[in-house]
């Protein structure tokens, strides 16, 4: 049967390479502090640890490039390296297409919610500022709020319980497999949109109910509902 959102009450969007277009940046800077630290970390290991919490990614990494775990003071010090020089790149852009989708999503009466792995309150705090009217802070759920990041499913199950609704009523707009994964553990019908390098399939592997390549397809696609 073809996905539709009919009936949806709300919508929960990961944040970088859906609301933006991040993941490049984030990309050069993972790869830049992994090997400031001596690790090496390729620009498809970022996408595919993406969604993933600092601490899950670098220990990830740790554990394959030095066969040990980081401790905790490590993966402190690697993560705020990253954040800093992510701070100093030049802005990511906003999603091209994102703003319509939150508008039409909202259009169709659903409600608005974030759901990111990102601990960098410097993103947290622009996409108030960018998505103004649609996306405020009590609407998000980030590291902070959770233990345990995507791909388990309590970042998303957070979500629902913010817009208190059940996981029928909602939809996820993800763009990385570990998301996806987390989203649909969380039993939220799943809209993958590849806006990264990875193949449809490591994405369609995880289980989306639809999969789409950009924000402005995903726009086109609202128009029929
Ligand atoms: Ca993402």
């Amino acid at each position: 049967m073809q996905f539709s959102i009919k009936g949806k009450n709300a919508v929960l969007f990961d944040m970088d390479g859906v609301l933006y277009d991040s993941m490049p940046n984030h990309s050069v800077a993972w790869t830049l502090a992994m090997e400031h630290f001596g690790m090496r970390m390729t620009p498809h290991d970022v996408y595919l640890n993406e969604g993933a919490t600092g601490f899950d990614t670098v220990s990830r990494i740790s554990l394959r490039e030095r066969g040990r775990a980081a401790s905790d003071d490590e993966v402190r010090e690697i993560y705020s390296y990253k954040a800093a020089l992510f701070r100093n790149m030049s802005p990511a852009g906003i999603m091209q297409g994102s703003k319509e989708v939150i508008r039409k999503m909202a259009d169709l009466g659903l409600q608005i919610l974030v759901v990111t792995g990102s601990g960098q309150n410097s993103l947290i705090e622009g996409v108030q500022r960018d998505f103004k009217g649609y996306i405020v802070r009590e609407r998000m759920v980030t590291s902070f709020d959770v233990k345990r990041g995507k791909p388990f499913p309590d970042p998303y199950l957070k979500g629902l319980e913010i817009a208190k609704v059940d996981a029928r009523e909602a939809v996820v707009v993800e763009n990385a497999p570990l998301g996806i994964r987390a989203a649909v553990a969380a039993g939220i019908d799943t809209i993958a949109v590849n806006t990264g390098p990875l193949e449809d399939s490591i994405l369609l592997s995880e289980g989306p109910v639809l999969l789409l390549h950009s924000m402005m397809e995903l726009s086109k696609w609202l128009d029929s509902q």
